[in-house]
């Protein structure tokens, strides 16, 4: 509850909550989410009653789509988004991961294929020992999700 009196509720909109403490910017970043109007308020390194210290985004009149949320579980496996509406939570989900991620990542292989081809890049998701990891579909390399940028 003290995360309600920390972060201002918001009239519509979303809330990410329960992100892992330090990925609330990359999360800010990768969903390139500051390019936009809307307001956006982010708190990190929350108190968090299960977790320790956690992060918390809310954007005011932006719905997620499933898959947005499905991508987000790349940084926040844990996370649940908060469709608000009037100041209510109209829905609610955790965040699942997806089996594939298509045309958002680049593969930090510099001599992947996909960077010279015109080609949409393709990573196959995969969980080992609870960290995400990302297996190139053209150069069948995996990486952490730690070592991805997004694409301009
Ligand atoms: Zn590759």
């Amino acid at each position: 509850m003290e995360t309600k009196m920390t972060v201002e509720a918001i009239t519509h909109g979303t809330v990410i909550d329960h992100i892992p403490a330090g990925q609330g910017v990359r999360i800010l970043r990768f969903f390139q989410l500051t390019d936009g109007q809307e307001r956006i308020t982010v708190g990190l390194n929350l108190r968090s009653k299960n977790s320790g210290v956690k992060d918390i985004i809310k954007i005011e009149n932006t719905v997620f789509t499933a898959e947005q949320a499905n991508q987000l579980a790349l940084f926040a496996p844990n996370a649940t988004v908060n469709l608000i509406n009037n100041y209510e939570v109209v829905d609610k989900f955790r965040v699942s991961l997806p089996d594939q991620i298509n045309a958002v990542l680049s593969c930090p292989n510099s001599n992947c294929i996909s960077h010279d081809e015109p080609v949409d890049s393709k990573f196959y998701v995969a969980v080992k020992q609870s960290k995400v990891k990302l297996k190139c579909h053209y150069c069948e390399k995996s990486f952490s999700e730690r070592l991805f940028k997004e694409l301009k």
